[in-house]
């Protein structure tokens, strides 16, 4: 059966303005490029193009969500409060997360991406799917953006499928080297949907991803963060799937996984101190497809997060949708052999110690 994807031209549209990495220009401050811009989007959209593995695939419409569809995450003030800058000249979601004129309606193109992908996969439309949406949502709160991050893609495609297909039993597995900390407060207190987040310990939101964050009230226990050491590379990833993610699906038992995919823990990213490569990523998608084909008819969704290397995430991306689609094309990732032989890509003993904390506080 065949895989989705989602891509609209408006998402490269959504404009975060100028910056030093993510300050404002100032006197102090030589004005730049802001880290989340349409380039990194741009290059894994056109590559996929140019291996010709777009043609290969289901294309899924984007269609944006409702005010009322991100009220099921979100506060009424807060989705007000974006509409109305958005029709204006834009503004800041909370903090160092600004947008132009228009961004609330890429915003519900972006939720509405991502929830197109998963009603395709619920209804056996498509096998699995990515939607290559942006602005990313991971770290929006219910009254706040952060992170560069508007609205919750994720928890609103969740929480709008359950409304219209039923109670399903969701996993979600956050591979963006930052913490999910909205995805993990949207459920925190639902035990209907496990949320699991690999992320650099410590890196953002600074306070959050910590091993006591479990859940809570009925929730408690089914939230699970597995924060890795600074310098974590494909050996620690991949221990982390087989001996916390991967078991953790199977005591959850999902009918769908999804994936805030962000690409920020590769070796070349600005913002993350993570060394993962592309084959880091084939492999962990290959991991999940294989639980999905025991757990829930091979069901899984991701969506777009972060990754900041605009030579980089493209063959990151790549690598998932040849894994996704069971497409090899021709185009091999030119910094794969020179990232595969940093040291330090085999698991280290205080990264294993990581590990270990992570799946005890799991119960595993
Ligand atoms: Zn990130």
């Amino acid at each position: 059966m065949a895989t989705g994807w989602n891509f609209h031209e408006l998402y490269l549209w959504h404009e975060t303005g100028n910056a030093a990495m993510f300050f404002q220009p100032s006197l102090t401050i030589e004005p730049g490029e802001h880290a989340e811009n349409a380039s990194t989007k741009r290059r894994f959209k056109n590559l996929m193009e140019v291996s010709g593995l777009t043609e290969k695939l289901t294309s899924v419409k984007s269609d944006p969500v409702s005010d009322d569809d991100l009220a099921r995450f979100h506060t009424r003030d807060y989705i007000a409060r974006i509409k109305a800058l958005s029709a204006d000249r834009g503004g800041d979601a909370s903090y160092l997360t600004p947008f132009g004129h228009g961004s609330y309606d890429i915003a519900c193109l972006a939720a509405g991406g991502t929830y197109q992908v998963l009603a395709s996969v619920l209804s056996g439309a498509i096998a699995n799917g990515y939607a290559l949406v942006r602005p990313p949502g991971h770290h929006a709160e219910a009254d706040k953006g952060m992170g560069f991050c508007l609205f919750g893609n994720v928890p609103v495609a969740i929480l709008k499928a359950r409304a219209e297909h039923g109670q399903a039993r969701v996993a979600t597995v956050d591979w963006d080297v930052h913490h999910g900390n909205g995805t993990q407060a949207a459920f925190y207190a639902d035990p209907s949907v496990l949320t699991i987040s690999l992320h650099q310990e410590g890196l953002y939101p600074h306070d959050s991803g910590t091993l006591a964050e479990r859940g809570e009230g009925k929730g408690d226990g089914f939230n699970i963060n597995i924060p890795l050491p600074a310098g974590s590379g494909h050996g620690a990833y991949i221990a982390a799937f087989e001996q916390v993610v991967i078991p953790a699906l199977y005591r959850h038992k999902p009918d769908l996984i999804v994936v805030p995919s962000g690409f920020d823990g590769s070796a070349a990213d600005p913002l993350g101190r993570m060394m993962l490569h592309s084959g880091t990523y084939r492999a962990m998608t290959a991991m999940l497809m294989a639980a999905a084909d025991d757990l829930c008819g091979g069901r899984l969704v991701m969506s777009h997060e972060g990754g900041y290397s605009a030579a980089y995430v493209p063959y990151c991306g790549l690598a998932v949708m040849e894994q996704l689609s069971g497409v090899k094309t021709a185009i091999d990732d030119p910094f794969l052999p020179v990232f595969q032989n940093y040291p330090g890509q085999e698991l280290r003993p205080w990264q294993q110690n990581a590990i270990d904390e992570a799946r005890r506080a799991a119960g595993l």
